[in-house]
């Protein structure tokens, strides 16, 4: 039996007439119609000779031609490789360098800088606009819509999807046909995923959550996806009349919660809001439970493993909590320098083994080393506990855990408590450079619109509730938190604003 995820998630839609995408100018297309579709690009990419293990990178605007460029190279036996597209020319070539791609697909307005680029990487350049037009399509128009798909084994190279770049920069995690097929399959099952459903499909496809959570689960099973080019919190909430589950990163909720339109008769015809990919707020669950009537379900993931742990569709789903890790899925606490089991309750590192895990960094060998245990399981750099019904909650990322004279300090305890501070809207917690205490715990804090509490007593207010070295020494005010395109807080970057002030 081949592993090839396109023969586990379509292997038989050349004969289904159902529909799969709906685009946002209300044309349709069916599973048969995308099939075809990806079987003629799979026919020009053999044509260039590009098979197994071959990268195939995509820098291209969302569109339906792009999702079937990733199912053709799937179906060709090569490998994937989605670039965000916000990154600058300096950076695409990093990544160009790094994974050498055969082939890359971009938008016509950069093809020109690409083809310089993809010319020292040995790479040729075909384009693709945000309207699915362009020289790769043109020249597969014209070729055959059956393709036999080049069988895959459970090991072999998938995709390459470069992890957000929050932490440093971003890293190339090798993905396998068992990796993606398991999750996906194991999702459909969690979340009572049917033909029935209808998707409202408005993350980018460049990274893990549009494309294979969002993606492979709704073609798993068959359901239908309203794709939508861009998040627009009005045309969602229309759509939900018609839809039946949303995934989404918080700050798609917290959007969402301000659009007057949002209300229990507007989300009566959905069965499932998904979280994750950041830390979702108690409050932003509380809020969209009160509104309409749905708990969010949030889940835990990362580009190298998938989807690791998530709340139950039936059963307690836990604000702050990321829920249970999903079967198959084994996940330990440790302690980040020994590595010793920590018992229930304990924080420590998260760390996970099972079939959703990567197998590497692409061209790292010694980060990848670094980074798994002897006995298999992968540190994921994330801290958190596990409690005794084996929910398992994230305090933050080992990178951000700050030591101030000698104490570890967990940023989110921090920022839960200034949060819930009248007038605050939200917070971010950093550790930065202080001659006296190593480092100094820092606030960046978002006021609500019209509050004007100050420094002093949100200083005030926590010092009753924190032990002193877990206080504040400085509360900076700032317009917004810096995020990146997933909605994470980018802490590098507050980091960097504030590391003079205490010298
Ligand atoms: P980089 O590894 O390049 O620094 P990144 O870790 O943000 O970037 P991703 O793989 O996109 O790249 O994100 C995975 C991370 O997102 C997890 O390790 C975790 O820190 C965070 N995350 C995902 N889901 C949740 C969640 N539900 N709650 C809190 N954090 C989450
Ligand atoms: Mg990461």
């Amino acid at each position: 039996m081949t592993w090839n995820l396109y023969d586990r998630l379509l292997g038989s839609a050349h004969a289904d007439q159902s529909i799969c995408i709906e685009k946002d100018d209300g044309a349709t297309l069916t599973y048969a119609e995308l099939a075809a579709l990806t079987g003629r690009f799979a026919n020009l990419l053999a044509s260039h000779g590009i098979g197994p293990n071959h990268r195939v990178a995509a820098k291209a605007e969302k569109s339906v031609e792009a999702v079937a460029l990733y199912l053709a190279t799937l179906r060709s036996g090569a490998v994937y490789l989605p670039l965000n597209t916000a990154y600058t020319p300096a950076e695409t070539e990093y990544f160009i360098r790094d994974a050498q791609p055969s082939l890359i697909v971009c938008d016509p307005k950069e093809a020109s800088d690409l083809r310089a680029i993809a010319a020292k990487a040995g790479g040729r350049v075909e384009t693709l606009d945000q309207d699915g037009y362009g020289s790769l399509v043109d020249a597969a128009a014209g070729l055959p819509a059956d393709f036999d798909t080049v069988p895959r084994a459970k090991e072999d190279l998938a995709a390459i999807l470069y992890t957000s770049g929050t932490t440093g920069r971003s890293k190339g995690a090798m993905l396998t046909h068992g990796n993606l097929v398991s999750n996906a399959l194991t999702l459909v099952e969690q979340w009572r995923y049917t033909q029935r459903d209808v998707l409202i499909h408005a993350l980018p496809i460049y990274h893990i959550h549009g494309l294979f959570v969002a993606g492979n689960v709704t073609f798993a099973a068959r359901a239908r996806m309203i794709f939508m080019q861009k998040f627009d919190a009005e045309r969602i909430v229309a759509a939900m009349a018609r839809s039946t589950v949303l995934m989404g990163v918080p700050t798609f909720y917290v959007r969402l919660l301000q659009s007057q339109n949002l209300s229990e008769r507007t989300a009566a015809h959905m069965r499932l809001f998904v979280a994750g990919s950041a830390p979702l707020l108690a409050e932003t669950h509380r809020a969209w439970n009160d509104r309409t009537g749905h708990e969010i379900l949030e889940r835990y993931g990362m580009t190298e493993t998938g989807m690791i742990a998530s709340n139950p569709y039936d059963g307690p789903r836990i604000p702050e909590s990321v829920g249970r890790p999903l079967p198959a899925i084994d996940v330990r606490i440790t302690d980040p320098e020994s590595g010793a089991v920590l018992p229930t309750n304990e924080v420590g590192m998260i760390e996970v083994k099972g079939p959703n895990v990567f197998a590497g960094y692409w061209n790292m060998p010694d980060k990848t080393a670094a980074e798994f245990r002897a006995d298999g399981f992968f540190i994921t750099g994330d801290l958190g506990k596990l409690d005794a019904n084996g929910y398992l909650y994230i305090v933050g990322r080992g990178k951000d855990l700050i030591i101030t004279g000698g104490f570890n300090v967990y940023p989110k305890e921090i920022e839960t408590e200034i949060d819930a501070i009248p007038g605050v809207f939200e917070s971010a917690v950093v550790g930065v450079p202080h001659a006296d205490f190593g480092e100094g715990v820092t606030a960046a804090v978002v006021r609500k619109a019209g509050s004007s509490v100050d420094e002093r007593a949100i200083l005030a207010a926590l010092s009753g509730r924190l032990a002193k070295f877990k206080q504040p020494k400085r509360i900076i005010f700032v317009d917004a938190l810096p995020r990146n395109a997933m909605g994470k807080i980018q802490k590098n970057l507050l980091r960097e604003r504030f590391a003079d002030l205490y010298s």
